[in-house]
């Protein structure tokens, strides 16, 4: 069954235990007993509090925001894709674009960590996406195909449907500008079209696409739904328990009615 995805990105936040023990007994206490099915909700916390999101409501996963592609070995401050699967952890974040702009991460990095990703069993929910400049240039054509051959280079068909992508225009993090609808569904047919090119529409059709930049509960139709995404991927707004579990309930209820 299609299921919408919820992804929480935290980022570097929040600063302390107790204020993630406030976000889990929220997050439990508001769930109660609501039924998520459609939609599966991934939280992805800073990795030292990981071990708390252990036993979620629901529907809701934890998840990482980024990992080094090695097992093990002298890479300092690193976290292994066998690390996660040892926590039970599922999902992870790769090729953020802070990580790109701000930590130097290359495609040629994140393709080195979609590969280690599959390897490992973690599905790998890869963020592509153009800056403003580029896509003023009308660049934006180049920059999603060139990310994606990257992404995709030396991937089985099978492994290619168990990748996500996350497309988040880079003016839109964290700016309150989004894209149009129309824009976003654009980007999805563009990333369809790269896909089937690469692979075939079969594995096209499978491969899930999200939005994600600026997604707040106002927004969740028009960037999700209406644009024929797979779900979001949400920042700031996943700092809030109320936000998130508001956010799967609309989710839920879209999935019911396109069955
Ligand atoms: C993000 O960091 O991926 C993001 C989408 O952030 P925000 O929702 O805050 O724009």
């Amino acid at each position: 069954m299609h299921k919408s995805l919820l992804v929480g990105n935290f980022k570097m936040n929040p600063t302390s235990q107790e204020e993630v023990d406030q976000y889990l007994a929220v997050l439990k206490r508001e769930a109660g007993n609501k039924r998520f099915t459609r939609v599966e909700a991934i939280l992805c916390p800073p990795d030292v509090f990981l071990s708390k999101f252990d036993t979620l409501p629901e529907g809701f996963h934890s998840g990482a925001q980024n990992m080094f592609w090695e097992k093990s070995g002298a890479f300092t401050g690193e976290i292994s894709p066998a690390m996660l699967k040892s926590l039970g952890i599922d999902y992870v974040i790769l090729g953020h674009s802070e990580r790109r702009a701000l930590f130097g991460e290359t495609d040629e990095i994140v393709k080195q960590k979609v590969d280690a990703a599959l390897k490992h069993f973690l599905v790998p929910i890869v963020c592509v996406g153009e800056s403003r400049v580029e896509r003023d240039q009308g660049q934006l054509d180049t920059v999603l195909q060139r990310q994606l051959q990257s992404i995709f280079a030396g991937v089985s068909k099978l492994q290619a449907g168990e990748i996500v992508l996350a497309y988040e225009p880079r003016w839109a993090i964290g700016t309150d500008i989004l894209p149009t609808t129309s824009e976003i569904l654009q980007v999805r047919i563009l990333i369809k079209k790269i896909l089937g090119e690469l692979f075939d529409g079969a594995t096209a059709e499978k491969t899930r696409v999200l939005y994600g930049g600026s997604v707040k509960h106002a927004f969740l139709a028009a960037v999700s739904w209406e644009a024929q995404m797979d779900g979001v991927l949400v920042g700031r707004e996943s700092l809030s328990p109320y936000e998130m579990i508001k956010m799967a309930e609309s989710l839920e209820a879209a999935e019911s009615e396109h069955v």
